[in-house]
């Protein structure tokens, strides 16, 4: 990590995860869109947290995204439990299924931005409740790029709140099934079209072990996906695949198409480790020199002849 990158901004869920996939299964352990995105962006950039944990957030966890070099001043502390999170997957490592999303200290939290992190040029408002990401959004001065995630949860409970989002920032990430959903329409590319017209200039589709896609008005990059052999738990390849796109962005400064698609293959890189794992179990113990050989195993899956 270069000592002069901007640093990036991220609100969003700081989680317990009770996961069970055909590999394995795991009980209230790390977790939290807010957590997997700001542990892949500290590959590139140090990171702003805003969020919300309960007093039963355990010293270690602190200790971990300190480590990682994530600023915790606009983590906050209250009185009650962390949010949680429980679901499974089949064999289709595309498809989470939810069974229990307690949202409780998220239920009254109100977001107030340190003043150092008011003036953040890159902001991701990773997967939480839209009026708490719009809440942040409200508190920063000047930002230089600004990203969203969300999920069927908000789609279906907050969707004013959400196209509010949208109409607010410059990039917005969904997987396959959400874009469908909030645009009712099976076609990708409608859908592409839709989310633009409500905002962003720029939407990324992610399509799980299918890879990803970027669309702008006038262009569009398909990323590969990695082929794994073994996919032992998918949560939070989306948010990793995020925060190592705005990390890689925040670090470069430089918010070019050209640069969008290495943003996008270094985030495709990280979420295809992260899923590796666990938890942030494989990220825990990742090296910059394992990123830069993925990275360099992605141009080669991608390459094909002139014709
Ligand atoms: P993904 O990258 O989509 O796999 O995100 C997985 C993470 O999303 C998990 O670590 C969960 O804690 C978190 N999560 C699940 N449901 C919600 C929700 N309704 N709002 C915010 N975060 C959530």
């Amino acid at each position: 990590m270069s000592k002069h990158s901007s640093p990036v901004l991220i609100v969003g869920s700081v989680a317990f995860d009770s996961v069970k996939t055909p590999l394995g299964e795991v009980d209230n352990v790390l977790g939290g869109a807010a957590v997997y995105s700001a542990t892949a962006a500290t590959f590139f950039s140090p990171v702003q947290l805003v969020g919300v944990v309960g007093e039963d957030f355990p010293p270690e966890h602190f200790d971990f995204l300190r480590s990682r070099g994530v600023d915790l001043e606009g983590l906050q502390i209250q009185p009650g439990q962390t949010f949680r999170w429980k679901g499974y997957y089949d064999f289709d490592v595309n498809q989470a299924h939810s069974l229990e999303t307690h949202l409780n200290v998220f239920e009254r939290f109100r977001p107030t931005l340190p003043d150092a992190y008011r003036d953040a040029k890159y902001v991701f408002l990773a997967n939480i409740d839209p009026e708490l990401q719009l809440e942040v959004l409200a508190q920063v001065r000047d930002p230089h790029l600004t990203l969203c995630d969300t999920m069927n949860f908000w789609i279906e409970r907050k969707r004013d709140a959400l196209l509010e989002v949208l109409r607010r920032v410059d990039i917005a990430f969904m997987n396959d099934a959400e874009v469908r959903e909030l645009c009712g329409t099976f076609s990708l590319i409608k859908a592409a079209r839709q989310v633009m017209s409500y905002g962003p200039r720029t939407v990324i589709i992610k399509k799980g072990e299918h890879g990803a896609v970027m669309f702008t008005a006038d262009s569009h990059f398909s990323a590969p996906s990695y082929p794994l052999e073994a996919v032992k738990d998918p949560t939070g390849a989306g948010d990793t695949f995020e925060g190592g796109f705005i990390g890689y962005l925040a670090h470069t400064e430089q918010v070019t198409e050209a640069n969008m698609r290495k943003a996008v293959i270094y985030g495709s890189v990280l979420a295809s480790f992260t899923v590796e794992d666990f938890s942030l179990d494989r990220m825990r113990r990742l090296t910059m020199a394992e990123i830069q050989e993925r990275y360099r195993e992605f141009r080669r899956i991608a390459f094909f002849e002139a014709a």
